[in-house]
């Protein structure tokens, strides 16, 4: 989860892995917000998951800050941009698990928060497998 990879590095890193456990495996990719508007680039990074690299289970992380008093949604720290409430809703994957207020999990499990590495940050507006 902390190595600088881009989203197409790691669907080709883990593939190969995803035949071996018996119980069942899941593929995450860690979005930035605004990727997520991006529907074609989604799609792309899913096709080439199922129908190239023939993983089984894909699924995206990405954060989701709501402020609980005009409705704005985004990704934001401390305070909404556009009302600046801290009356604010973060959703975040810790541990496996989505969460809506991670401040509450112990000091190990906030620090997993902070070092998850967006893949997104490493990859072009697309997965860079194919034109746009
Ligand atoms: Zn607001």
């Amino acid at each position: 989860m902390w190595e600088e990879v881009s989203i197409k590095e790691k669907l080709e890193c883990e593939a190969p892995f995803c035949k071996y456990p018996s119980g069942g495996v899941i593929t995450y990719i860690e979005l930035d917000s605004t990727f997520v508007k991006n529907t074609k680039a989604v799609e792309d990074i899913i096709d080439y998951a199922f129908q190239v690299l023939d993983i089984p289970y894909l699924a995206f992380n990405f954060p989701i800050d709501s402020c609980l008093d005009c409705g704005y949604q985004g990704e934001f720290n401390d305070k909404c941009p556009q009302c600046g409430s801290t009356n604010i809703q973060q959703l975040r994957r810790v541990t496996g698990y989505l969460t809506s207020d991670y401040h509450n999990f112990n000091d190990g499990k906030q620090a997993e928060v902070l070092e998850r590495v967006k893949h997104s940050k490493y990859s072009p507006e697309g997965i860079g497998v194919t034109e746009h």
